[in-house]
């Protein structure tokens, strides 16, 4: 088969990008990827000079790759960087994926701190859900795993966590939320409105790059990440909306830049329609954690029954 060229240089293509029908070599790739994730950090002011950013890192792509691109970006933007994983305890999996997390963080001399379910919340997931057999895996897992990021990336001083969302992830974000009936969620998306200093804010300085081109992007640079899929996975809402939108990108291209697109503008005009005082971060009677939502128990308390562990 005869090569294609880049469509930017006269070097061999690697990549095509179909939304925007465009070849790239490898270098040219690596440009335009650096350039969208600097580019999302400045327009949205993600991160500031002398901040302390925790990534949560699992040890996939998404997370492995955005820790490489915050660790170059402070050549050019002092700020320290931690690295958070948190061990669901998934037989099978997180082993592997831990071990992606550990060699990367040393590689790039950030210190890395791993937190568990098991010694924070009295057992491991895997427990958990042979414990409560109509639990939903992906539910309870979501709920402990943002639990513990928050109170590790507080013990450890930092002003935001960052974590690997990508475009895809906010893609289909945005139709769950749809689905379960559940706008305010949508509102709440990204920054809080209102100031809870226990709460560290999240960050998403991939959220306008494909999930496609961030394993290519890993691949390419020689990142070697374990692509293997949490054995939960297929139980999810998410992996069925996963399907769906990369059906409808194949057949329409740009269709998840379109969904992030509009989302962005109707985000903003939600926000201003729910005022500065739309929704306050309550503190939970048992642990003290923030959370947002109602009655006297956080969720995490609710799912591991109780601060104290089990
Ligand atoms: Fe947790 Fe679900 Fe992700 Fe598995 S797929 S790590 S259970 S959120």
């Amino acid at each position: 088969m005869k090569d294609v060229s880049c469509d930017r240089c006269n070097a061999v293509s690697s990549v095509y990008l179909p939304y925007s029908k465009i070849h790239l070599c490898r270098a040219h790739f690596f440009e335009l990827i650096e350039r969208r994730f600097r580019a999302t950090v400045r327009e949205n002011k993600l991160i500031q000079k002398g901040d302390r950013i925790a990534v949560g890192l699992s040890g996939g792509k998404d997370s492995t790759v955005l820790l490489h691109l915050l660790a170059s970006l402070r050549k050019s933007l002092p700020f320290e960087l931690v690295a958070i994983t948190v061990d669901e305890g998934i037989a099978g999996y997180r082993a592997p994926t831990l071990a992606v997390a550990k060699r990367e963080a040393k590689k790039l001399k950030v210190k890395h701190a791993v937190v568990s379910f098991k010694n924070e919340a009295g057992r491991t997931l895997d427990r958990l859900l042979k414990d409560n057999q109509d639990a939903l895996p992906c539910s309870y897992c979501g709920v402990i795993r943002r639990q513990l990021l928050n109170k590790a990336a507080r013990k450890l001083g930092a002003d935001k966590i960052a974590i690997g969302h990508n475009l895809d992830d906010v893609a289909q974000t945005v139709f769950m939320n749809l689905m379960r009936n559940e706008p305010l969620r949508l509102v709440r998306f990204g920054e809080p409105l209102v100031e809870d200093e226990a709460f560290i804010s999240r960050i998403r300085p991939l959220m306008r790059i494909p999930e496609r081109e961030i394993a290519m992007y890993a691949m390419l640079k020689g990142i070697h990440i374990d692509f293997r899929e949490c054995p939960y996975a297929h139980s999810a809402l998410r992996q069925d909306v996963r399907g769906m939108l990369n059906d409808l990108e194949e057949k329409h291209p740009g269709t998840k830049y379109k969904i992030f697109n509009s989302f962005t503008l109707m985000h903003a005009w939600m926000r201003k329609g729910i005022g500065e005082t739309g929704f306050k971060l309550a503190k939970c009677a048992d642990c003290g954690e923030p959370f947002s939502g109602k009655g006297k128990l956080c969720m995490y308390c609710m799912m591991v029954g109780g601060s104290k562990k089990k």
